[in-house]
């Protein structure tokens, strides 16, 4: 009967197909399931059944699934981002009528969803593309939902995402993000500003370790401290529990020692810096990041290189405390200029795609649930509501300010790790983005005057209009 229909369907049940399941389950929806191997459904099922019969209904096949939906059916995917997404829709939507609406729920890129609504959309099926972050943690308690598509598709979820994804403050931490294609570029460029965040905590750490010489216990009560201030974040707050966990395998020493220094990546952070060329938006930050994983991957180039590469022997004096509190001050200024490259990123496609962001709506989504949630974006949205079309987060009055009042420290950071060879390429690249944007006049004339003298490129001229070209090499 009718009263026996699921409200919602998800189909993928790997870690985060499954713990989405149970947290819209455990909000009161039903929902039917369903998975390429039927083991996972049976796993799931089970799963709700131990934490309080949920309201779960298992399916045996993709017209089964369907068969249990109430109309329009609302169906989220959560299977391998690329051709599995491709096969699922196909084998799904044969059963599916128009007015119905699928919802990917994977890392897509953004093309891809652009593509599948079009061609969802000749047979009248809604389609969205939308970023999910928070991890498993996150899909089973709340995470940040990202959504783009129609805005009649996400009225239709909206009850759903509202009560599903984080809650803060000012509510959940979802809401519409713009036409297809928007909701998976925001979640990319969260995972680029991740991937900065990240980088960016490691340098920290990499000066923490090797020219304050504190130990782990000692960093991570450090991490404690800046996770109670302005740098209070989900990454700070991990980052202190991880230098504290002791190593339960020898029963020795602590675990992040027992780590190999090498990254691993699924290539969102990859796609950011491409998205950042294709915009031509600076994102160096961002970008150096990658570069910071791509270098960590050649551990036995490196291993070689370090017999024969020499750095410093001679290091400055400088006092502990001081070096501790500058930190917190180039921490802070560098991820201020990371979130102001990848808003600058999202920016730049909104205007190109005519999607209509709404940055100040990233920031929220992002304060919840999100890997890279942090008290901060209580000032980014403040900052992106105050003047939605602020040319960079930099010149926010209160971001100017405090950017402003600890350049120096950051500044003598970045002489430190020069001074001392450890390498900073984040908070380095950062405040050059930050010296570069600041400056009035840069050297830029003499690069134009060489693209002109051997391409006949052309420039402006300060004093009167027009192209100029200068024959560079005729005599007087
Ligand atoms: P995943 O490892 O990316 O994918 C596994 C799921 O995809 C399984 O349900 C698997 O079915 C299905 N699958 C793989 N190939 C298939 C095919 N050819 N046809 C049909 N189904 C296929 O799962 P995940 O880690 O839960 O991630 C799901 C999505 O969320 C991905 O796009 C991921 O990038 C994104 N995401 C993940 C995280 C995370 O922390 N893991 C966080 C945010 C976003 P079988 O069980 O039959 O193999």
């Amino acid at each position: 009967t009718a009263g026996d229909l699921c409200d919602v369907g998800l189909w993928g049940l790997a870690v985060m197909g499954q713990n989405f399941a149970l947290n819209m389950a455990s909000h009161g929806f039903k929902v039917v399931i369903g998975n390429r191997s039927p083991a996972k459904v049976d796993l799931t099922v089970a799963r709700a059944e131990d934490e309080g019969n949920l309201p779960i209904v298992g399916s045996t096949s993709h017209e089964d699934f369907i068969s249990k939906l109430s109309k329009p059916r609302k169906v989220v995917l959560l299977v391998m981002a690329g051709q599995a997404v491709d096969d699922t829709i196909a084998a799904l939507a044969a059963h599916m009528e128009p007015g119905d609406l699928i919802v990917d729920g994977g890392n897509e890129w953004y093309p891809n969803s652009i593509r599948r609504a079009e061609e969802l959309e000749k047979r009248g099926i809604l389609f969205m593309g939308m970023g999910i972050s928070g991890g498993e943690e996150g899909a089973r308690n709340g995470p940040s939902l990202m959504p783009g598509g129609k805005r009649v598709a996400f009225d239709l979820m909206a009850p759903i995402l509202n009560k599903c994804a984080a809650q803060v403050d000012d509510g959940a931490c979802t809401g519409y993000l713009g036409p297809i294609g928007a909701g998976n570029y925001v979640k990319m460029v969260h995972n680029g500003i991740e991937y900065g965040d990240m980088q960016l905590i490691a340098e920290v750490y990499d000066v923490l370790r090797g020219v304050v010489g504190m130990t782990n216990a000692d960093m991570s009560k450090q991490f404690a401290r800046w996770n109670d201030g302005d740098l209070s974040s989900y990454l700070i707050e991990i980052t202190a529990k991880i230098l504290a966990k002791e190593d339960d395998v020898t029963g020795k020493g602590y675990v992040v020692d027992y780590i190999l220094d090498k990254t691993g990546m699924k290539g969102t952070g990859r796609w950011t810096v491409q998205e950042a060329a294709e915009q031509s938006v600076a994102a160096p930050t961002i970008t150096a990041s990658l570069d910071s994983r791509y270098i960590s991957g050649r551990k036995a180039e490196r291993i070689e290189a370090s017999k024969i590469l020499n750095g410093p022997t001679e290091f400055p004096n400088v006092s502990k405390p001081q070096i501790i509190e500058d930190l917190g001050a180039a921490l802070y200024c560098a991820k201020v200029c990371s979130y102001a490259q990848g808003l600058g990123i999202i920016k730049a496609a909104s205007d190109t795609y005519e999607w209509d962001v709404d940055l100040s709506q990233c920031a929220k989504m992002w304060k919840g649930g999100c890997i890279i949630r942090a008290k901060l974006l209580d000032k980014i949205q403040a900052a992106m509501t105050n003047n939605p079309s602020l040319a960079n987060l930099m010149v926010d009055p209160d971001f100017a300010q405090e950017l402003n009042t600890r350049q120096l420290a950051w500044r003598r950071i970045v002489t430190l790790c020069v001074a001392t060879g450890v390498p900073c390429p984040a908070l380095s690249a950062s405040l050059s983005y930050f010296d570069s944007y600041r400056r009035e006049n840069l050297p830029a004339n003499l690069t134009q005057a060489q693209r002109d003298f051997f391409g006949g490129h052309t420039y402006e001229r300060i004093d009167r209009e027009g192209p100029h070209h200068c024959a560079w090499t005729k005599k007087h």
